[in-house]
């Protein structure tokens, strides 16, 4: 990931060494490199036009004229920024005062919720929470299996409606999930529930029906990073029409351009919590901006 933005961006950050002074023209010329990278790398518009911007007024500012190597202290503002577009601080769960703390996932179908639940659910079992996945997706005819199996790899308890007793009501099933694990004393719970291939309204009102009924600690929204700035978009409709917390990208490891995880939070304002790299249980990281900035200034 990241790899020909990052050659490209410090490439012409390299172009900025050996001068004493740093010219406009010098500084504008590092700009347009940038603003040209970021965008083959699939970045939203709006995020590279922020984002540059505020480089260039700090990269021709005080803190570059009167620092004894011009180009190093670049390379910094360029590194702050790209902390910042990723989203600061390392993003937290909200952990709820009276557990358990719910965790509702949304996202479109193929996202990776299914998998991510399994993933998230061992990762706090591994910090000696007690987790509960809930099988809400009764759209798609092998979701709820799907999520059992999951279950069982990471070794936590799934709460899935009975088989055969109709089709079932997503919202009855998550609510009785949730009052299921309070009442085992489980103290996080997992929701997951349906996505379609495309954004509809049906979908976004199933998801803020169980919302309103499970109250969610913090709703994650899920998205595939290989579909680029096109994940912003997404996120955008998900932000309006169900409202989330956090973001989790999934797919990350086949994600070569970084578009995403660039895009998602100047787009919505909502922080990268959690990186699915993978197919396994252990693909699975928390996302560190700075860490990210970091692989981008290599
Ligand atoms: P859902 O419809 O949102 O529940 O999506 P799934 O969890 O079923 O994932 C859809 C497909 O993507 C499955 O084949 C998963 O194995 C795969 N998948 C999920 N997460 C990742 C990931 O981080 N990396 C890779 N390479 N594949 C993933």
């Amino acid at each position: 990931m990241f790899n020909n933005l990052s050659d490209r961006i410090t490439a012409s950050l390299k172009g900025l060494r050996g001068h004493g002074r740093l010219s406009e023209a010098d500084v504008d010329k590092t700009i347009r490199e940038i603003r040209r990278a970021l965008l083959d790398a699939d970045v939203a518009v709006p995020v590279v036009r922020d984002f540059t911007g505020r480089v260039r007024e700090r990269a021709l500012g005080e803190e570059v004229s009167k620092a004894l190597n011009p180009a190093q202290q670049v390379v910094k503002i360029v590194n702050d920024e790209l902390v910042d577009v990723l989203g600061g601080a390392t993003g937290e769960l909200t952990w709820a005062k009276n557990p358990p703390t719910v965790i509702m996932l949304a996202g479109l179908q193929g996202a990776g919720k299914t998998t991510l639940a399994g993933k998230l659910a061992k990762w706090t079992k591994d910090q000696g929470h007690t987790p509960m996945l809930v099988a809400a997706d009764l759209q798609r005819p092998n979701a709820v299996n799907q999520l059992q199996i999951v279950g069982e790899r990471a070794g936590v308890p799934v709460f899935a409606p009975e088989p055969g007793n109709g089709v079932g009501d997503p919202v009855q099933v998550a609510l009785n999930g949730v009052s299921t694990a309070q009442f085992q004393q489980h103290d996080v719970v997992i929701v997951d529930t349906a996505g379609r291939l495309g954004v509809d309204e049906e979908m976004m009102q199933q998801a803020r029906d169980i919302r309103d009924a499970v109250h969610p600690d913090d709703t994650l929204f899920v998205v595939d990073a290989m579909i680029g700035q096109d994940a912003a978009r997404v996120a955008e409709a998900f932000r309006d029409g169900v409202g989330f917390t956090g973001v989790v990208l999934s797919k990350l490891d086949g994600d070569a351009r970084g578009g995403a995880a660039l895009s998602i939070t100047g787009v919505t304002q909502r922080p990268i919590l959690f990186a699915s790299t993978g197919e396994q249980l252990g693909d699975f990281e928390r996302f560190h901006p700075d860490r990210m900035a970091g692989r981008i200034l290599d």
